[in-house]
């Protein structure tokens, strides 16, 4: 594996750096956007362990830990599966908290997020940079064990045969396992994926350890999404200047969204992060935006009734002004048609359906948070479920045994907080929306509970 790197391979400049190659990525109008995948057709274009190399070169020799941690540390890779938290951060926990155990390196690619697609598009398309990058990983940590967490069943396919070639042209690594990922939302924490590939339920588990002092099998482990370990395969490849030459300080490299909602082109789209967010929504033919769910449904709303709130860029400084943030990289859009109280009482009632039932707070206040808010949504009593927000959600808000209800909560708060004229007209029997509700943003497979129903999912 550690070769040295083709001469006349050049670092892939602009934003198609991870979606370099794949079959479906085409450049757009915007200097700091590509659009890197259609979410409507099937992807089926892995690129394979020749093509991979002759797009990036091979992984540079000389890779020591030292190397790869000092580099990493230059670059500030922060996490693309929700958190953001600082890539090098967990890699020196884990190697702090090492002991005669080992490391394990765990790929999240479980995208329990429904409204995402960018990890499932990566590893359908190029699983030999996650490879790499958790090849880095292990050889830097000296662990002996690798896993790649995956749901999508083509992505699952396409990982396997990447080992596989890996293997018979005789890469020198070690051992990925491919663990599948049942569906859930709450399947994607973190404690949820150490309890699976510990062949248990893909459900949280009550802990105050991070995984990173002890996770699977109590073995210090790394855990982190799947575009966190190509954007790794990329920095040890091309080094920190090229890194950081997109982005600012605190906020470098490319990013990869899942635009969708109301836009003519929903997908994946690789972005600079000073990109403004209208430019994205034009790219991605969204007309008449009324209001953006930004970050997945544990993000937050924003409002655009004169389109110019759409007018900043995607950075770290620009999102936290506005109080949201990437988290999972989905930018679920509404136009005119839709009326997001509406939508986020579905979104609500689907994520109450999705409780792990191992916590009573959870199990017991989410169902009744979502009826209440079900009221406001569809104008029956407003004011009788603002009081009963108010009264349940001290009950259940930081009693759970993991993060769900409070990220329910949150969507909430957001809402009630962006759309507080909106709820006023509720108040009176009316509603802005200038369509009959369609709901843009539920999966296809949530169960049809009232609200969905009600909405016309
Ligand atoms: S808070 Fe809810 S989702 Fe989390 S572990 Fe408890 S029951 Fe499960």
């Amino acid at each position: 594996m550690i070769e040295n790197i083709s001469a006349s391979i050049v670092a892939p400049v602009g934003p198609r750096r991870i979606s370099a190659g794949w079959e479906t990525a085409t450049k757009v109008n915007g200097p700091q956007i590509a659009f890197a995948g259609d979410l409507l057709r099937g992807q089926r274009f892995r690129i394979g362990l020749p093509e991979h190399v002759s797009n990036f070169g091979r992984l540079p020799s000389g890779l020591t830990p030292q190397v790869v941690f000092e580099t990493l540390r230059a670059a500030n890779l922060t996490g693309r599966g929700g958190a953001g938290f600082p890539f090098v951060r967990k890699l020196e926990t884990v190697a702090r908290a090492q002991s005669r155990k080992g490391a394990v390196v765990v790929a999240n690619a479980s995208e329990s997020e429904p409204l995402s697609k960018k990890d499932t598009l990566l590893m359908r398309n190029n699983p030999h940079l996650v490879l790499d990058g958790i090849a880095i990983a292990t050889a830097a940590l000296g662990a002996k064990s690798a896993y790649i967490y995956i749901k999508d069943k083509e992505a699952q396919v396409a990982v396997a045969a990447a080992i596989r070639e890996r293997r018979d042209r005789g890469v020198e690594e070690v051992k990925v396992s491919v663990v599948e990922a049942p569906s859930g939302y709450v399947s994607g924490q973190e404690t949820s994926v150490v309890r699976r590939i510990e062949r248990g339920p893909a459900l949280p588990r009550f802990s105050t350890e991070r995984v990173a002092v002890s996770g699977v099998k109590g073995a210090p482990t790394l855990l982190a999404n799947v575009e966190t370990f190509a954007h790794v395969a990329l920095i040890m490849r091309f080094g920190v200047d090229w890194y950081r030459r997109i982005g600012s300080g605190s906020d470098p490299g490319t990013r990869l969204v899942t635009v969708v909602g109301a836009v003519e082109r929903p997908g994946v789209y690789e972005v600079a992060p000073g990109l403004q967010l209208s430019s994205l929504l034009r790219e991605a033919g969204g007309s008449q935006v009324r209001a953006v769910l930004l970050g997945g449904y544990f993000g937050g709303w924003l409002s655009a009734p004169s389109g110019t709130e759409l007018d900043f860029a995607l950075d770290d400084v620009s999102l936290s002004e506005r109080r949201l943030s990437m988290g999972a990289g989905v930018i679920g859009v509404l136009n005119r048609d839709t009326c997001p109280v509406v939508e986020a009482a579905g979104i609500v009632e689907y994520l109450a359906g999705q409780s792990a039932g191992q916590c009573g707070p959870c199990v017991n206040g989410l169902p009744e948070i979502s009826t209440s808010f079900a009221r406001i949504a569809l104008s029956s009593n407003v004011d009788r479920g603002l009081t009963e927000l108010r009264n349940v959600i001290p009950l259940v808000e930081h009693r759970g045994g993991c993060q769900h209800p409070d990220g329910v909560i949150g969507l909430v708060r957001s809402t009630v907080g962006t759309f507080a004229d909106e709820i006023r007209l509720h108040k009176q029997g009316r509603c802005s929306a200038l369509g009959s509700h369609r709901s843009v943003l539920l999966p296809a497979s949530a169960p049809l509970g009232a609200m969905a129903a009600a909405v016309g999912r």
